[in-house]
């Protein structure tokens, strides 16, 4: 899959390495909302033509945000990774998938073994996938000079008895514990000056989005906070995943009203390309625009 855009925000270099585009529907992001294709002809005028596909589908793309600044390489969220198998749980593509994700990375100039940082927004198979790849059967860190920070409540809750053994840990974060490549941090933790944690627990106990301020201008990186900027049009409406909806429709309403006509950029975990936009608001209505 293409290297995506690469931008600027003060001294940072962030650039978006795509793994996977998927086509979705408003009824399956947001199955509780009461008229989705009212919502989807609202906020078509301004999803078209990067966000949605002729057919009227959502456009979903699976990604690693790559930051460098303050001298160093930091990779947030790792996608699905390749070999994993994901039968009982995946979507269409994701089980035993064999994709160009390490090649990719290595074509934008960001070899694996030049990151120095790993970060996980939380712990779903989409977002930490490749901290780890296959080597003789067994399940190694993929970032091998990188420590990985994971925030603690997020690992606390996918380690606790309410869940048990699943997959994406077993393969995915047990591995890089293994090797002694983990920090559990705080939820607000700061990395360095240009890149902060900040809290949004709700899609996940730990969830966080990534901030990155430099030479004054600021992008955030959403997580799953927003899976898609029609949300933007509907941010009280529970998408799929959301383990605990009333936080997460808090946390979301309010991420909207801060970067609401700022020029905050919003750097989207599963927004298609591209990826990079603002957030407007006019009469009470929140939309996105992208920057190209
Ligand atoms: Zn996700």
């Amino acid at each position: 899959m293409p290297i995506r855009n690469s931008l600027n925000i003060g001294d940072a270099k962030i650039t978006l390495i795509e793994e996977m585009v998927m086509p979705t529907s408003v009824k399956w992001l947001l199955p509780e909302y009461p008229e989705p294709y009212g919502l989807l002809e609202k906020a078509t005028p301004w999803l078209k033509p990067n966000y949605i596909n002729e057919k009227g589908h959502l456009l979903q793309s699976i990604h690693s945000w790559v930051v460098e600044v303050d001298g160093m390489k930091v990779v947030i969220d790792t996608g699905i990774g390749d070999s994993k198998n994901r039968q009982s749980e995946g979507f269409e593509g994701w089980h035993m998938k064999q994709g160009t994700y390490l090649q990719d990375l290595e074509n934008a100039g960001i070899p694996a073994d030049s990151v120095d940082f790993v970060i996980n927004t939380h712990l779903h198979q989409d977002h930490a996938g490749w901290n780890t790849k296959l080597v003789e059967k067994t399940w190694v860190p993929t970032f091998n000079n990188a420590r990985y920070k994971i925030v603690a409540p997020e690992w606390d809750y996918w380690t606790s008895d309410e869940i048990g053994p699943i997959p994406i840990i077993e393969d995915s974060v047990l591995p890089v514990f293994k090797e002694n490549l983990v920090d559990l941090v705080s939820a607000d933790y700061k990395l360095s000056d240009s890149i902060t944690f900040e809290p949004s627990h709700g899609h996940t106990p730990g969830h966080v989005c990534i901030n990155i301020s430099s030479q004054n201008q600021t992008a955030i990186i959403t997580g799953d906070l927003l899976h898609n900027p029609i949300q933007c049009a509907a941010p009280e409406a529970r998408p799929t995943f959301d383990k605990d909806a009333a936080p997460a429709r808090k946390t979301r309403i309010s991420f909207l009203e801060k970067y609401a006509n700022t020029e905050t950029l919003i750097l989207g975990t599963h927004f298609h390309h591209p990826a990079a936009g603002v957030i407007r608001k006019d009469n009470n209505f929140y939309r996105y625009e992208s920057v190209d």
